[in-house]
């Protein structure tokens, strides 16, 4: 463990921040780490939420998006609105691939379907986030991770410490649902991503392999790599992908 990072006592911490609201969780975060805290954004469906109570703590807090080549143009937008609504200090962090020769060298010939998704989130997705990590070498770091989202995030402490990246990784959000996260959202007049009212409840990139619109009572992640077994992208598991260069 760094010098800088403080040993911190998990089960006492996390029993304590179990009954403390999520924007508590960030102005403990934001007291307990200063400027060694970041937080990543997928700038997807909800993600004004966390955004909003952390830039609250910290104006400039640094703010790790990933660019795989295969965003959303909606996504972009969104993410230009909220970065003059809120004057965000967004850090992109882009793949090393050039998005259509990956396709090419992978043997992708579908551009709207990946056969071969764990490659693909390997290079495109998990290497520039370790190397945001890697660069910025934060003491922790803030995601919007839900406990109700999937039921490899059932388990999930709000501080853990992620062996991976060699910091704490801090989920202020865990024990909030789609109904709380709606009231704090109107709350604080925060916008959806544009593709939500399209029925895109959960956003990653624009391959229908990747993510779908869902239907009426589907779950929200039903339209995250619809049909396989992945319901992660590797970036909150503590096992890096490969992330070798093709
Ligand atoms: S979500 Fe899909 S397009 Fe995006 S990096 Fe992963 S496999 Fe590639």
């Amino acid at each position: 463990m760094s010098v800088l990072v403080p040993e911190l006592d998990l089960p006492e911490i996390n029993q304590m921040l179990e009954t403390r609201t999520p924007p508590q969780i960030v102005e403990w975060s934001g007291a307990q780490f200063g400027d060694e805290l970041v937080m990543t954004s997928s700038f997807g469906a909800e993600s004004a939420v966390l955004l909003h109570m952390a830039v609250h703590v910290n104006p400039r807090i640094k703010i790790i998006m990933v660019d795989t080549g295969y965003l959303f143009p909606e996504t972009w937008q969104f993410m230009e609105q909220l970065r003059r609504r809120f004057d965000l200090n967004v850090w992109v962090y882009r793949t090393r691939n050039d998005p259509i020769k990956y396709l090419h060298d992978a043997g992708e010939e579908d551009p709207t379907w990946r056969q071969d998704i764990e490659r693909c989130c390997g290079v495109n997705k998990n290497e520039p986030f370790d190397r945001a990590i890697r660069e910025l070498a934060p003491a922790a770091w803030l995601r919007g991770i839900r406990r109700d989202q999937a039921d490899t995030r059932k388990d999930r402490k709000i501080v853990e410490w992620s062996k991976r990246n060699n910091c704490y990784a801090i989920s202020p959000l865990l024990t909030w649902n789609s109904r709380q996260i709606g009231q704090y959202m109107k709350e604080h007049q925060l916008p959806y991503h544009p593709l939500v009212e399209k029925g895109y409840l959960s956003i990653g990139c624009n391959p229908l392999s990747c993510t779908r619109a869902v239907l009426p009572g589907e779950d929200p992640r039903a339209g995250r790599w619809a049909g396989q077994s992945k319901v992660e992208c590797g970036l909150h598991l503590d096992t890096s992908l490969d992330s070798a260069k093709l």
